[in-house]
């Protein structure tokens, strides 16, 4: 499943970045997860705590998920939009239909809280 690997990579960022700065845990992730990503976010959450248990860092960690709306660029006018609803047919500036998702096609992560050894 395209959510289990995503997570997967996710926990090894997770744990890059608690090694980087010493930390001895990582107590919070925050995700960013596109209305376009094709992701499912039962599934990313049940992916993230399977994954979890098997990660020293992340053991322990509480995950959040915002939402990334979705942003259009028009490849004509180049005005950058976001569609309303889920009809992202035309730029709402010259109706072209020549239009590219910029935004809210991935999962990013946005933020991670560490527990640092000297917290303990
Ligand atoms: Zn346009």
């Amino acid at each position: 499943m395209h959510e289990y690997s995503v997570v997967a990579s996710l926990i090894d960022l997770c744990e890059e970045n608690a090694k980087k700065h010493n930390a001895k845990e990582v107590q919070k992730v925050v995700v960013a997860i596109g209305e376009r990503s094709g992701m499912d976010k039962s599934l990313f959450i049940s992916a993230f705590e399977t994954f979890r248990e098997e990660s020293i860092f992340c053991k322990n960690s509480i995950l959040e998920i915002l939402d990334e709306k979705v942003e259009l660029e028009c490849k004509d006018c180049g005005v950058v939009f976001y569609p309303k609803e889920l009809l992202y047919g035309e730029c709402i500036k010259c109706g072209s239909s020549r239009l590219e998702i910029i935004k809210g096609k991935e999962m990013h992560l946005m933020s991670l809280e560490l527990l640092q050894e000297e917290d303990l």
